[in-house]
């Protein structure tokens, strides 16, 4: 067993309360193949994200290449480096070449000043990251995308619960996509969702996730597999009913984080967006060596040997991965080059004692100039 402080910690319900759930599951014996839970849990989040139409997904990369893949395009997708390996592999993986955009230095989302200037005639999407939770310049995306006749998808795997104007992020873009992975505000063990208006677009995105199977006796498109499960349906049943809870829990460390780094010259904390309604999802601080007096890597060290560990979340850029050697210049997006060189991740989940969180931020400070 480990002692020390992870990153994070999954949200899991009461046990008997799980067990209740899947009870159903013995007397059926159905397991999977968009079952009973499965119309439950996409129902319940259906409301929850207030979306105006949901399919569930065994994870949230696979409801990203299955609607990049729904969506059928071809050229060139324009995203930004600072994410998880996920959007950017969804994308090459899909046959699609990723431009990368440089993100905003406070939000660190697209930067949108700099999208039209990378929008060629190969253009066909933008898949923006509403990275940390942090909601992307949506209007002006949209803006964008309408000028150019772009499609947008949205990562959305951080978003959860995650309101804007008062309206849920599920409904900007073409699609929005949920991850409900173990480590996510709201999990289903593994699992993701497509949030998406089009009718038609769902009804391939529910064809893909199962072969292309379209009858008994039809197969229509070269799909995957990646149905979500009746055992991870029941789990989002259980956790769906206490994320509230939990986000207000995350709220509390959160808070606590933000007034023992607040005022620190050289520490820069995740931005508090006007007109949101954040889900305290992430706790990215990005420290700047010249005026902190130590460096991201030293925080991390001093953290590490205390047994707490951060997370350099995001680094390195997507465009900077072995896997991408040679084809990507990641100078061109100096930003997101810089953010991910200071930004540490600090541990973040409901039941982190506060004096934990003093803990951690007392290390923290003891790097710092003196
Ligand atoms: C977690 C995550 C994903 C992938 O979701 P999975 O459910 O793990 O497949 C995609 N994008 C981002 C930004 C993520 O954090």
């Amino acid at each position: 067993m480990n002692h020390g402080i992870m990153v994070t910690r999954s949200s899991m319900p009461p046990f008997e309360e799980y067990i209740n759930e899947i009870r159903e599951i013995w007397d059926s014996h159905w397991m999977t193949n968009m079952g009973p839970k499965h119309e439950a849990l996409r129902a319940a989040l259906k409301a929850y994200l207030s979306a105006t139409e949901i399919d569930l997904l065994t994870n949230g990369h696979m409801a990203l290449e299955l609607s990049i893949q729904a969506l059928r395009l071809q050229g060139e997708v324009i995203t930004t480096p600072f994410t998880f390996a996920s959007t950017t592999h969804a994308i090459v993986r899909s046959g699609l070449t990723p431009v990368f955009c440089d993100i905003d230095p406070v939000t660190f989302t697209m930067d949108t000043s700099k999208l039209e200037g990378l929008i060629t005639e190969k253009t066909c999407a933008i898949v923006p990251v509403h990275v940390y939770g942090n909601v992307c310049n949506v209007e002006e995306i949209q803006r964008i995308a309408d000028a150019h006749g772009l499609k947008v998808i949205y990562d959305a795997a951080h978003t959860f619960g995650v309101r804007y104007k008062g309206q849920s992020v599920a409904n900007y873009g073409d699609v929005s996509c949920y991850s409900f992975h173990a480590t996510k505000v709201f999990n289903t063990i593994e699992g993701g969702a497509a949030c998406f208006r089009d009718p038609e677009l769902g009804r391939r995105i529910c064809q893909l996730k199962n072969f292309g199977i379209n009858g008994p006796e039809s197969v229509i498109g070269v799909g995957a597999n990646a149905k979500m499960n009746e055992f991870c349906a029941a789990m989002g049943l259980c956790n769906l009913r206490h994320v509230d809870e939990e986000i207000a829990k995350r709220k509390q460390v959160v808070e606590r984080y933000r007034a023992r780094l607040g005022q620190v010259p050289g520490v820069q904390l995740n931005p508090i967006q006007p007109e949101v309604q954040p889900n305290y999802a992430y706790f990215p601080v990005l420290f700047d060596p010249e005026v902190f007096g130590a460096s991201r890597d030293d925080v991390f060290d001093a953290l590490f040997a205390n047994e707490i560990y951060a997370r350099k979340y995001f680094y390195p850029l997507t465009n900077r991965f072995q896997c991408f050697q040679g084809q990507f210049d990641s100078a061109q997006t100096p930003v997101a080059r810089r953010v991910s060189e200071q930004v540490l991740t600090l541990p973040l989940y409901s039941a982190l004692p506060l004096e934990e969180v003093d803990r951690i931020c007392d290390i923290i400070l003891r790097c710092g100039r003196k």
